[in-house]
């Protein structure tokens, strides 16, 4: 039990003090590491320091951090220091700490003064330090090291000459600050260290409102302004270099360049740039070596670097063509998009709008195009067709009196453009037949009252060349207001051929109807001259058979039966020549014959003829000089041609002459003419007498008889034998019938 007690307590007590050597150990590696600056919270040097700091000992949990801000820009009084050593030797007086880092000068000179009786012969880091001097022998380089601040003016002056080839003069400004002479003297030793061809100035520790003054009077042609330091005094109190250059150089259009990382970027175009945050990383770096106990140098040179703002550099018009190589450059062009957005977004915002908006006005251009072009494509078609159905189009308004016609209008009106047809309101009848205006007038009342549906008429209208041409009228009203016509539109169609073929269809007609009622007449002429003939021949036959008749009146009526019988003869011989002409099968022969005899017998059947109708006609003829007369003719047509036409002389005149003249002219025609005393033929009768069953007096049908074929089987006979026939007759001044027959006469056939 005892054994067991033992053992449980010696395992309890082995745990708390294994635990208790932890926590004594753990306390034991935590490092503490005060850092003392000179300047105040949020300094841009200082906080970038510290930044760079923190950053280092970020990953090192066995390091924590004290901040001192001396704000020693801004309080620099002994008291103010003596005050502060007081509060620090306070604060750590019961507080060990292992290491001290210093930033800048002013740090420094107080830790060497005080720093052992605040922190005891502690470990430091000596950062941001410019100079040094004689107080280098107060460094421990066995535990102590600085980080040198070292501006490089003469690589910054270098950087100048080259951006600036043309350069006349370098504006070089700094203050009062320890740091500012400094400078100002590595500036004046750079510049002398060789010959250069432009001057300089300096511009030191000016009061704010004069160095405005001395920038603005500056020529920016060919300048540059070093700017080494700035702090000028406000109240007492400088402020930050950053916050003074925006004030001072941001408006002017010098190039600036200057060492220090804080004015970049947007305000110097560069330089041989010092970084704070290198300067405190490297501080924390050495720091923690000295903390591990390594050996570190006792002086350190965080490396500068050239870094060149391109958007300023391009805002002050320097080429890039001359920028050294291993440059860092920043503020690249590309960054154009970031500090424009807002006057890019306007931008965009205008074109999507403005595009909108083309959008838009295109869409309504595509589309009022396309019913354009629908539209002139329909009143092509329209035009098409109707030029295509010969038609001319019109429109009328009737409010503004235009008169519109189309080119098809006006050709067919035989004008050849539409502009040169002078048509309108108030002339229109001027183009219209005087005896179709009424018509037109009434067929566009009968519209415009709504009776008819359309305006529909046929009107003669005026040609150019003032020849007229029927047309086919056709319109509608097609905008009304209040019932009142405002706009008529429609189409002409020439008729004019339709017009000659109903106008060939009525005279055809007329001729039909004429041709009926003559054959109606021929027929009837027909059977009465059959009859006749007939009645004559059965009448006398049944005197003579059942008569008692003394010798002479038997002799008389077989004379008479004789000619009724002859009479229905020549009637049978007309309508066989008729059917023959009319089938084709009447030839001409060609014999030889004596125009002497053949005149002479039918002279001699003229003189029967005349006496056996009892008439005191002179029946006359005047023989041909050579009696001899031989031709080639057919002898039977030319003796029918002739007696038709001597019978019809005889038969229609009471008194006076019938003469029978002949000639053959030139070997080849053979001329024959009868004249007579009669009563001649009127103009109007003349034209119709050669046509079938003409007859120019139905009177004369009965008083004379024939069939009226006479005259048209003459013309076929004449016709048939390549001749003509001719009528020369006034009504009551005779007439006189000329045939003209081609003939060969027998001298003129060669004998072989
Ligand atoms: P027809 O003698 O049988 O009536 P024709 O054809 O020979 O028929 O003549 C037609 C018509 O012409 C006659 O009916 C007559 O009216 C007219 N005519 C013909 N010859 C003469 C003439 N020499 N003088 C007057 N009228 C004539």
């Amino acid at each position: 039990m005892m054994q067991s007690f033992n053992r449980t307590t010696i395992t309890s007590c082995l745990t708390v003090l294994i635990l208790l050597l932890c926590t004594f150990s753990t306390a034991n590696d935590l490092k503490e590491v005060v850092v003392l600056n000179s300047y105040h919270y949020g300094f841009k040097w200082t906080a970038d320091i510290n930044e760079a700091i923190s950053e280092q000992f970020r990953q090192d949990e066995s390091t924590r951090l004290f901040y001192e801000f001396m704000d020693s820009k801004r309080f620099h009084s002994d008291e103010y220091f003596q005050t502060l050593f007081e509060q620090y030797r306070l604060k750590y007086k019961n507080h060990k700490v292992d290491g001290v880092i210093c930033s800048d000068n002013r740090a420094f000179d107080f830790f060497s003064e005080h720093g052992k009786e605040i922190w005891g012969n502690v470990p430091a880091i000596f950062c941001g330090v410019n100079d040094i001097g004689e107080q280098l022998d107060r460094v421990d380089s066995t535990r102590q090291a600085i980080v040198h601040e070292i501006i490089d003016v003469k690589g910054t002056i270098d950087l100048i000459e080259l951006l600036q080839p043309e350069l006349e003069e370098i504006i070089v400004i700094s203050d009062k600050t320890l740091s500012g002479n400094i400078f100002l003297n590595q500036f004046i030793e750079a510049f002398d260290s060789k010959h250069r061809n432009y001057t300089y100035r300096i511009i030191n520790n000016t009061k704010p409102d004069l160095l405005k003054k001395a920038l603005n009077k500056i020529p920016s042609s060919n300048r540059a302004i070093y700017l080494l330091s700035l702090y000028t005094e406000h109240n007492g109190i400088p402020n930050e270099m950053v916050l003074e250059s925006q004030y001072f150089f941001n408006e002017l259009n010098i190039p600036l360049y200057s060492n220090w990382d804080f004015l970049m970027p947007d305000l110097i175009v560069g330089g041989k740039i010092l970084k704070a945050a290198d300067q405190g990383q490297l501080s924390a770096i050495l720091m923690q070596q000295l903390l591990n106990n390594e050996t570190i140098p006792t002086h350190n040179y965080p490396e500068d670097q050239i870094i060149i703002d391109e958007i300023t550099l391009l805002k002050n018009q320097l080429s890039e063509e001359y920028l050294p190589d291993n440059i860092l450059l920043i503020n690249e062009d590309n960054h154009f998009i970031e500090r424009h957005k807002k006057e890019l977004t306007i931008i965009l915002i205008i074109l999507i709008i403005f595009i909108f908006i083309i959008l838009l006005l295109v869409s309504d251009i595509i589309k009022r195009k396309s019913v354009e072009i629908s539209f002139i494509d329909s009143e092509k078609r329209l035009e098409l067709a109707i030029s295509g159905a010969n038609e001319g189009l019109w429109d009328i308004d009737l409010e503004k009196k235009t008169f519109f016609i189309n080119e098809q209008y006006a050709k067919l009106l035989e004008y050849k453009t539409a502009s040169e047809f002078r048509f309108n309101l108030s002339n229109w009848q001027e183009f219209v037949f005087s005896q179709d205006i009424e018509q037109i007038k009434e067929a566009y009342n009968i519209h415009r009252d709504g009776i008819a549906e359309v305006f529909q008429c046929e009107a003669r209208l005026i040609k150019k060349d003032g020849s007229l041409s029927w047309f086919s009228i056709h319109g509608k009203i097609t905008e009304r207001i209040n019932g009142k016509p405002i706009r008529i539109t429609g189409i002409i169609l020439n008729i004019n051929n339709q017009k000659a073929f109903e106008k060939e269809l009525q005279n055809a007609k007329e001729k039909a109807e004429e041709s009926d009622r003559l054959k109606s007449s021929f027929l009837a002429n027909m059977s009465h001259e059959i009859r006749t003939p007939m009645n004559a021949i059965l009448g006398f036959t049944d005197l003579l058979i059942y008569g008692q008749l003394s010798g002479i009146e038997q002799n008389e009526y077989l004379n008479m039966i004789k000619r009724s019988g002859e009479n229905l003869l020549t009637l049978i011989n007309d309508i066989i020549d008729i059917s023959k002409i009319e089938s084709g099968e009447l030839k001409i022969s060609a014999d030889k014959i004596n125009i002497n005899e053949l005149i002479k017998e039918v002279h001699i059947v003229g003189l029967s003829l005349c006496s056996s109708l009892n008439k005191p006609v002179d029946v006359r003829i005047n023989p041909l000089a050579n009696s001899s007369a031989e031709i080639l003719t057919d002898p039977l047509r030319v003796y029918q041609i002739l007696l038709n036409l001597v019978s019809n002389a005889i038969k229609f005149t009471n008194k006076g002459f019938v003469e029978i003249d002949y000639s053959i002219i030139n070997d080849n025609e053979l001329k024959l003419s009868v004249k007579d005393s009669g009563p001649g033929i009127s103009d109007e009768d003349q034209k119709v007498i050669f046509e079938r069953f003409r007859q120019v007096d139905e009177s004369t049908i009965k008083k004379h008889g024939g069939t009226g074929l006479g005259l048209s089987i003459t013309k076929s006979l004449v016709e048939l034998m390549n001749g003509n026939i001719t009528l020369i007759s006034k009504p009551r001044k005779g007439s006189q019938f000329i045939v003209k027959l081609p003939v060969k006469t027998i001298s003129s056939i060669p004998t072989n």
